[in-house]
């Protein structure tokens, strides 16, 4: 049998993205001497070993409050700022609830969504292919952003002041028409350019 990989990380609290002692240390102890660990771009640690001993590890990594999703062709998890304003006015439980909700839906290409809990926008939401950012009591979503190369691009602002059941509706009409329409291994910034702002505008309001 071969080696296959898998992502993991701790979630997200107030202070971020936090691995505990006991987390890295049976982390490292589990996965064997051939295993490798990536410390990725997007707060996931990728986890390559042996087949035959995945399913052992997963269910001991979530025994310790790790969560688990699939690497490759997915959505990643929601890649968020730390909160700092607090978890009420940062927007920690619907972040919560848009990560549930997205992380680790087959997709053309991998998909990276940003969430910031306020303007200042500390997790980068615009270098995401959807970005989330919450604006006091309303949230606006970004499209498109794509920050590799010397010609790093901006997403742009999809949809603004929407409530937080129609941002988790318009992310998740995103995500499931980047699935429909989205050509094998197409980048999510390229597919928005191909399909236009417009065009995508009008599919989404269907
Ligand atoms: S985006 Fe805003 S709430 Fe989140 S860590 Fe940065 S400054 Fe704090």
């Amino acid at each position: 049998m071969g080696m296959m990989k898998f992502a993991v990380t701790p979630g997200f609290e107030v202070g971020g993205t936090i691995l505990k002692p006991e987390q890295l240390a049976l982390l490292g102890s589990i996965i064997g001497e051939n295993a490798k660990i990536e410390l990725t771009n997007f707060k996931q640690l990728y986890v390559e070993l042996e087949e035959e001993r995945i399913e052992e590890v997963k269910r001991e990594l979530a025994a310790i409050e790790l969560e688990i999703y699939p690497a490759g062709f997915v959505t990643k998890s929601l890649i968020t700022c730390n909160f700092c304003r607090g978890a009420e006015d940062a927007g920690l439980a619907i972040a919560e609830k848009l990560n549930d909700m997205i992380a680790g839906i087959p997709t053309p290409s991998p998909v990276k969504i940003g969430y910031a809990g306020c303007a200042l926008g500390t997790s980068e939401p615009l270098l995401k292919d959807i970005g989330v950012v919450k604006m006091r009591d309303t949230f606006d979503i970004y499209v498109g952003g794509e920050p590799k190369s010397l010609k790093p691009t901006f997403a742009e602002l999809f949809i603004t002041g929407v409530n937080a059941e129609q941002m988790m509706i318009t992310v998740d009409k995103l995500i499931t028409y980047f699935q429909m329409n989205g050509k094998n291994k197409e980048k999510f910034p390229k597919f928005i350019k191909r399909i236009s702002m417009d065009k995508l505008r009008e599919a989404l309001a269907n």
